[in-house]
């Protein structure tokens, strides 16, 4: 298991992890199987989407505001039901396939971090799972 910390700046924010993510790969050794990247917090998550054009990630951003907007009708004192609700939305976790020591991302994906109640220290783990050794069936 490997744990980073993200140190977020803007209350609301998309920070790249594909270079950490592949750095902590490499590390492990592993060649083929799973990696799972989790992100351990209620109000901030983790996604896969386009590395290319940074408006893109801006784009999110903004149609999410526009899904939970900042005030609304909400119950939960602590004044950061947006953030919850985008955290949900987004997911707390991804898997990506490995082979031959790669991540297995199409061209156009990077890994981001959410940030929707920053700024805050965060967590993110990653898990390298193998897979199991080909088996043979003989007959
Ligand atoms: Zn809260």
């Amino acid at each position: 298991m490997f744990q980073e910390k993200v140190e977020t700046r803007r209350r609301e924010e998309m920070i790249p992890l594909t270079l950490q993510v592949a750095e902590a790969l490499e590390k492990s050794r592993m060649r083929s199987g799973l990696c799972v990247i989790y992100v351990p917090h209620t109000t901030a998550g983790v996604t896969i989407n386009e590395n290319a054009d940074p408006d893109v990630c801006k784009d999110i951003l903004m149609g999410l505001g526009k899904i939970a907007p900042l005030n609304w009708q909400y119950s939960h004192g602590e004044g950061n039901s947006d953030a919850h609700l985008k955290a949900s939305i987004v997911g707390s976790s991804v898997v990506i396939p490995v082979e031959d020591g790669k991540l297995l991302l199409g061209t156009w994906q990077g890994i981001y971090f959410c940030e929707f109640d920053g700024p805050r220290t965060r967590h993110v783990l990653y898990q390298f799972i193998p897979a199991a050794p080909t088996q043979v069936v003989e007959e």
